[in-house]
C-alpha cells in the first residue's frame, strides 16, 4: 500500500477482521462517499494477498473496471488480471481478478479465497446464487457500498460494518459541509410510484415544464453564487431542456450521462475544473464520479429513494482548496420528504420483509424545516435560521392558536400546535386549508390579508409558496375550518375586550 490509511479506514479494516475472525462470512462495509472507499478496497485486497489468498473483485459496470485496476496500481498492487472480452490485462493466473458482474455471469467463476462485491447496493440475483453455492459457503464475500440499503440485502449479508457516517466525516474535515435550500415545491399530484420510486414518465410530465425550468435557472442565478454546478434532471429530455435554458442565459453548460464515453467525460471534467464549463447536467446519478470539484448541486429529480438522494449529494461533498461548503438547491422536495443526507442512517440491513419496516424507517428520520424567510432548510431541531438569522415567532408567545404545547422527540423540544401542523400536514392539506380560507374570505368580504394572517396563525408561517398563492377558492368551507375560524374570531373579540 502506498497510501497511509486514515483513522476511519484503519478502524474499518479492524472491524472487518473482527467480523471474519468471529466467524462471519458475509460482511457488508458501509463507507460513505468521501470515505476513500477505493483505498479501503485496495487495503482489503492487499491484506488478502499478503496471506497468499486469491481475490475476485466484482464491479457492477464495465466502465468501472479500468478505474478499479488503476486505483490498485496506484497502491502498488500490480499482480492484477481482468476478466473481460479481449482486455489487454487478461491473465487468469494472477492472484487478483477484476471483473464486471455482466461478464462474470457468462463465464466460469474464477477460484478465490475472498470475493469483494463493490457498489453492492446494485444487487444482482447472480450474486445471491453465487453466494448460496455450498462450495462458496466458507469463502468470505465482502460487500462495499456507500448506501447498502437495497431491499433484501440483509438476507445475503450477515454483518453491517458502518465504517463512518457522512456527518462524522464532515466533522472530521474529510468531507465538505453543505447547505440545502428548498426554493420550489413541485406538484407531484398524479405521479405514480413504481418499485419504490416515482414513475419516470409521470415525473417527466410533472417536472419538465418551461416555467419550472426557467425557475431552476433563475434560482441558480440568485442562490448558486456562480459556483461550479452539477444538475440532476429527471430524464434526457429534461436534461436537454435545462442545459438549453442555462446556455441561453450565457452559462457554459455541458451534458453527461451513462452513454458519454470516457474520453468525452474526461474532456468535460477538465473544462469544468478549468472553469470553461460552469454547469454540468446529468441524469445517470449512480455512475457520475465523485472526484469532480462540484460546489453547487441543483437537484431537480424528485425521488423516494434514499440511495439515489444520498449518492447524488455525495457527488458534491468532496473537499477542495477554497471550498467552504456545498450549496444544494433542492427543487424536488426530497430533503423535506426523506431528510438531510446526514440524517439518513440505518443500523441494520434491510431484510426485505413486507410490512411495517419501511414506514418505521421513514418515520425515524428527523426532517429539516424550511425557513419561511429564505427557503434554507434548517437541520432538525434548529429554531433560528443559520442562513439568514430569521427566527419564526414562537407560537407560545402570542395570543393566538390554541396554545397547546406538544412534546416531541427525545431532546424534549417543544413545538406549538402550529409548528406541529406545519410539519405533519402535507401540501394537499395545506392547499385545501387555504382554499377554504379564500372561499370564506370571498363569502364574508374579508381581505386577502386576512387569508394570509389566518393561514399564518394556523401553520406558523406565511403562505408564500406558489402553490398556496395560486390556489383557487374552494367550492365550500368545511365544518372543521369554519369552527376554527369561529373560535379564532371569539379569541380576538375577547382579547380586544380585555384591551379595552
Ligand atoms: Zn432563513
Amino acid at each position: 500500500m502506498n497510501s497511509e490509511l486514515r483513522p476511519h479506514q484503519i478502524e474499518a479494516m479492524s472491524r472487518l477482521r473482527q467480523s471474519l475472525v468471529g466467524g462471519r462470512r458475509r460482511p457488508m462495509i458501509q463507507a460513505p462517499t468521501g470515505f476513500g472507499k477505493t483505498i479501503l478496497a485496495a487495503a482489503i485486497v492487499d491484506g488478502a494477498l499478503r496471506k497468499g489468498n486469491r481475490v475476485t473483485f466484482v464491479v457492477p459496470a464495465l466502465s468501472l473496471i479500468d478505474q478499479t485496476v488503476q486505483s490498485f496500481w496506484a497502491e502498488g498492487i500490480r499482480d492484477v488480471g481482468v476478466i473481460q472480452a479481449n482486455h489487454e490485462m487478461t491473465n487468469a493466473s494472477r492472484p487478483v481478478q477484476v471483473a464486471s458482474v455482466q461478464t462474470l455471469q457468462r463465464r466460469e467463476l474464477p477460484e478465490a479465497d475472498v470475493v469483494v462485491i463493490d457498489e453492492a447496493h446494485r444487487w444482482y440475483q447472480f450474486y445471491a446464487d453465487w453466494m448460496a453455492r455450498p462450495e462458496w459457503s466458507a469463502v468470505p464475500f465482502v460487500g462495499l457500498s456507500a448506501t447498502p440499503w437495497t431491499k433484501g440485502l440483509g438476507r445475503y449479508f450477515d454483518d453491517l460494518i458502518v465504517a463512518a457516517t457522512t456527518a462524522k466525516l464532515i466533522d472530521a474535515g474529510y468531507l465538505s459541509p453543505f447547505r440545502v435550500f428548498a426554493p420550489a415545491h413541485p406538484d407531484l399530484t398524479g405521479v405514480r410510484t413504481v418499485a419504490g420510486d416515482y414513475h419516470e414518465g409521470d415525473l417527466s410530465d410533472a417536472i419538465d415544464k418551461p416555467d419550472l425550468t426557467a425557475d431552476i435557472v433563475e434560482t441558480w442565478r440568485k442562490l448558486g453564487e456562480d459556483r461550479p454546478t452539477l444538475v440532476f434532471a429527471v430524464d434526457r429530455a429534461h436534461a436537454r431542456h435545462l442545459a438549453e435554458r442555462f446556455s441561453e442565459t450565457g452559462v457554459a453548460t455541458a451534458y453527461v450521462d451513462a452513454f458519454t464515453d470516457s474520453e468525452e467525460r474526461e474532456t468535460i471534467r477538465r473544462r469544468f475544473h478549468a472553469g470553461d464549463v460552469q454547469v454540468v447536467v446529468n441524469i445517470a446519478t449512480m455512475i457520475f464520479g465523485v472526484d469532480w470539484d462540484v460546489r453547487c448541486i441543483v437537484f431537480a429529480r424528485p425521488t423516494k429513494s434514499e440511495m439515489l438522494w444520498v449518492q447524488a449529494i455525495g457527488r458534491g461533498l468532496r473537499t477542495a482548496p477554497g471550498k467552504a461548503d456545498l450549496i444544494v438547491l433542492d427543487h424536488s422536495d426530497t430533503a423535506l420528504r426523506l431528510g438531510l443526507p446526514t440524517d439518513i442512517q440505518h443500523d441494520r440491513l434491510n431484510e426485505g420483509r413486507k410490512g411495517s419496516s419501511k414506514c418505521e424507517r421513514e418515520r425515524s428520520v428527523p426532517l429539516p424545516k424550511e425557513c419561511p424567510s429564505c427557503t434554507f432548510l434548517k437541520p432538525p431541531g434548529l429554531h433560528t435560521c443559520p442562513s439568514c438569522g430569521f427566527a419564526p415567532e414562537r407560537r407560545t408567545e402570542v395570543a393566538t392558536g390554541d396554545g397547546e404545547l406538544v412534546e416531541i422527540g427525545k431532546r424534549g423540544s417543544k413545538l406549538s400546535a402550529a409548528e406541529r401542523r406545519n410539519r405533519t400536514d402535507d401540501w394537499s392539506v395545506k392547499v385545501s386549508f387555504i382554499q377554504q380560507l379564500k372561499r370564506y374570505a370571498q363569502d364574508k368580504g374579508r381581505s386577502p390579508g386576512w387569508v394570509a394572517h389566518a393561514y399564518r396563525e394556523y401553520y406558523g408561517c406565511w403562505p408564500n409558496d406558489r402553490r398556496l398563492k395560486d390556489a383557487e377558492p374552494a367550492a365550500g368551507v368545511g365544518e372543521v375550518v369554519r369552527s376554527w375560524i369561529r373560535a379564532k374570531d371569539i379569541r380576538y373579540a375577547k382579547a380586544r375586550g380585555r384591551a379595552a
